[in-house]
């Protein structure tokens, strides 16, 4: 067998990344060239001043949604892109690149969406009405599960809808929730507990689509977050809010079900989310150790510096492989339970190493917020606990071998 080899060149690994040619087909390679432009010209010059001012930016989001990121997972009569998760993380992570405040706006907004059509595809009035305007990112979906008494034992929820005639009256508490404060927030997700649990066992979870201006709906303050600056969290409550039976979402009882099997594959743009931090550490710091100086020479020509630049590198990639390699098989129909729990974990990790070793690299400079390694090393926090947390993955992977935990 004669394979000649082909090494991706300096450049071409900088601009792209570890090479992964066979994950992408010609309109990934097309999506990325584009989405990639849209960073580099509209979102990379104002991330800093986005994120130190803490200002999540409303005209920016404008022009995000002109791209179709919002809606790539939605079918084209919706006005979606039709696209594959591999689009999905694609944007995440080219994004992620300069901004994660951006990313996770887009990934929240775009799971969102895709969410509600798996729920509820066969109510074309209500996708009509709701997803090509929330595709164009003109109306934000939020997504509420996580509740104040905790968010891994996501099946614990006490938010409580009660069956009134033909309404539903919804009272609770959600925390976190990503995208519910903006200018475009319209509607929540929610999750609730529906009926009784009279035999002591946990009582059903049913979806609901909530408007957020419905009586009885309060959206609380800002949290004052340690990263994701720009971007929107808020914690909702709901004190006997009133809707009706048509905002339950698919079958009563039967939420928990599909918000599990939406919180499995929407971990790999996470993991992208954290591959794209990586190689933004990656830029930074390779930038910085070629035109610092120390001790008469480049930073990057002390050993010491050049092996820090290799363990960031090799983290970007690590985080890579692992995202695409999930991510095609989702996409080509194959069981990801176990790569989904694993590339979240993992790529996480090594983000939050990368950003530690890129802040390190760049010494004082490294925490000030102006410098990306900074940005980065503030938005790596919540990777390894946002969507799960790492804890949450080891126990999903222990659990896929065997183990009884
Ligand atoms: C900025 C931000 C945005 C978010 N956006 C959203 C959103 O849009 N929608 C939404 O629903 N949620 C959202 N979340 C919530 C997020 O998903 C949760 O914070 C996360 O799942 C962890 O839940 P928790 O914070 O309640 O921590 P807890 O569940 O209280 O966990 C605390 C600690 O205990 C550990 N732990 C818990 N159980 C176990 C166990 N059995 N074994 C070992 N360790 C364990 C955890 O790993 C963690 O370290 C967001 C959170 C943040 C901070």
């Amino acid at each position: 067998m004669n394979i000649e080899h082909q090494h991706s060149t300096r450049d071409d690994f900088l601009d792209e990344g570890y090479d992964l040619s066979w994950a992408f087909e010609e309109e990934h390679r097309a999506w990325r060239a584009s989405i990639s432009r849209f960073c580099r010209e509209e979102v990379e010059p104002a991330a800093p001043r986005r994120s130190i001012e803490r200002r999540f930016d409303p005209d920016l989001v404008r022009q995000v949604g002109q791209t179709g990121a919002f809606g790539l997972l939605a079918p084209e009569r919706f006005g979606g892109g039709g696209a594959d998760l591999r689009s999905l993380c694609i944007a995440a992570e080219e994004i992620a690149r300069f901004d994660s405040s951006l990313a996770v706006t887009v990934h929240v907004q775009a799971i969102a969406i895709a969410l509600l059509l798996n729920l509820a595809s066969d109510r074309t009035d209500l996708m009509d009405e709701v997803v090509p305007s929330a595709c164009r990112g003109e109306t934000f979906i939020s997504f509420g599960l996580t509740e104040p008494s905790g968010g891994s034992d996501a099946g614990n929820i006490r938010t409580r809808a009660a069956r009134d005639g033909d309404d539903w009256i919804i009272n609770g508490a959600k925390q976190f929730i990503t995208n519910s404060g903006t200018p475009f927030s319209k509607y929540v997700i929610l999750f609730c507990a529906t009926s009784g649990n009279e035999d002591g066992r946990r009582p059903p979870v049913s979806a609901f689509l909530v408007p957020l201006d419905a009586e009885g709906v309060t959206v609380g303050e800002p949290y004052a977050k340690t990263g994701w600056h720009s971007s929107d969290t808020h914690p909702l409550f709901f004190d006997d809010v009133r809707v009706p039976n048509s905002a339950l979402l698919g079958i009563e009882g039967r939420g928990y079900r599909a918000a599990l099997a939406f919180l499995t594959w929407a971990r790999f743009p996470i993991a992208a989310m954290s591959a794209g931090l990586a190689h933004g550490c990656l830029t930074d710091a390779l930038r910085f150790v070629s035109t610092r100086e120390s001790f008469g020479q480049p930073l990057g020509s002390h050993q010491g510096a050049a092996f820090q630049i290799a363990e960031i590198a090799s983290l970007a990639s690590l985080a890579r492989v692992m995202t695409y390699d999930g991510a095609w098989k989702y996409d080509h129909g194959q069981p990801i339970e176990r790569e989904a729990a694993t590339a979240k974990y993992i790529a996480s990790e090594a983000a939050n190493k990368a950003a530690y070793l890129a802040t390190q690299l760049e010494g004082g400079y490294g925490f000030i917020e102006e410098s990306a390694a900074a940005r980065h090393y503030q938005d790596a926090r919540i990777l390894t606990i946002g969507e799960g947390t790492s804890e949450v993955q080891k126990l999903l992977i222990a659990r896929g071998l065997g183990l009884g935990v």
